[in-house]
């Protein structure tokens, strides 16, 4: 059941992302090419299938797809809220993970640190001890400049250490401010989450059943009519690309009125119509 959800709601976002996201572009529609209207509404015609089937099944479809699209718009930007909340937690993930690394280089720094200090005390014994057996001042001198030297590099270590220490408080500090963020992050997440999954559990048979409408809708429909339906439908920002006559005597998508001649076209129902204004197939229904 879980998974069937999960994929009707991919399937949904896919035929969300391939009509919505397309909005902005320009299409290039059927009306662009008056031809295209000739060329269709014959082939249409010179098909086997009845004419009035297919603009009932051409119907059917936006029907389909205007309920589709009503599932759509109830989910309003969840799906993308969701999407960008998801971006933002990796990537303060990321985050998260150079700070800790940041954080074990400057505990590494500390323990050589510590290491060299160890060894330079060492090696200040060995010349303390030496200091005693020193038997002119050329070695007295060569000795002194050792222990100097040593002297220095404990003094630099320190130095290391300390720098290292301050690092890490201040590399704590972020972490904190980061791990801070990441809860809110998951928290908004997962509430962001769980309204989706309501959303799309109350209208999952419904999507189930249009997406197998739609489906069968589109397998009886010919190929070059299902792109111009598409690109009637993209090119709307109603996504309406079918519709029915308004008022008796209008285009059910533009509201113009429709001469005379084509209204007897339409209702004979033998003929594929298509709105001289707007570019939408005209069918004999009530709009
Ligand atoms: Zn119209």
């Amino acid at each position: 059941m879980k998974s069937a959800k999960i994929h009707t709601f991919v399937v949904l976002e896919k035929y969300n992302k391939f009509y919505m996201a397309k909005k902005t572009k320009t299409v290039e529609t059927p009306i662009d090419k008056r031809e295209t209207f000739v060329s269709l509404g014959k082939k249409f015609a010179d098909s086997a299938d009845s004419v009035s089937e297919k603009l009932e099944i051409l119907y059917q479809l936006q029907l389909t797809d205007t309920a589709i699209d009503r599932l759509v718009r109830l989910r309003g930007e969840l799906p993308l809220e969701v999407e960008t909340l998801e971006k933002d937690l990796e990537q303060i993930e990321g985050k998260i993970a150079n700070i800790n690394a940041a954080i074990d280089e400057q505990t590494n720094a500390i323990a050589r640190g510590k290491a060299s200090i160890v060894e330079g005390e060492a090696m200040l014994e060995k010349y303390k001890a030496q200091e005693n057996q020193i038997q002119n001042s050329r070695e007295y001198d060569a000795i002194n400049k050792e222990i100097e030297n040593q002297d220095l590099l404990i003094q630099i270590a320190q130095k290391r250490i300390d720098e290292a220490k301050n690092a890490i408080v201040s590399l704590k500090e972020r972490l904190e401010i980061a791990t801070e963020k990441k809860t809110i992050i998951e928290e908004d997440l997962a509430a962001k989450r769980a309204d989706l999954e309501t959303i799309v559990e109350s209208t999952a048979k419904e999507e189930e059943a249009l997406m197998a409408k739609r489906k069968s809708c589109s397998a009886q429909i010919d190929e070059r009519t299902k792109i111009a339906y598409d690109r009637i439908r993209e090119s709307n920002s109603n996504h309406l690309a079918v519709v029915g006559v308004y008022q008796g005597n209008a285009c059910g998508g533009c509201m113009h009125i429709i001469p005379p001649q084509r209204l007897v076209e339409i209702q004979s129902g033998n003929k594929l119509v298509i709105c001289e204004y707007c570019g939408r197939i005209l069918v004999n229904k009530e709009q």
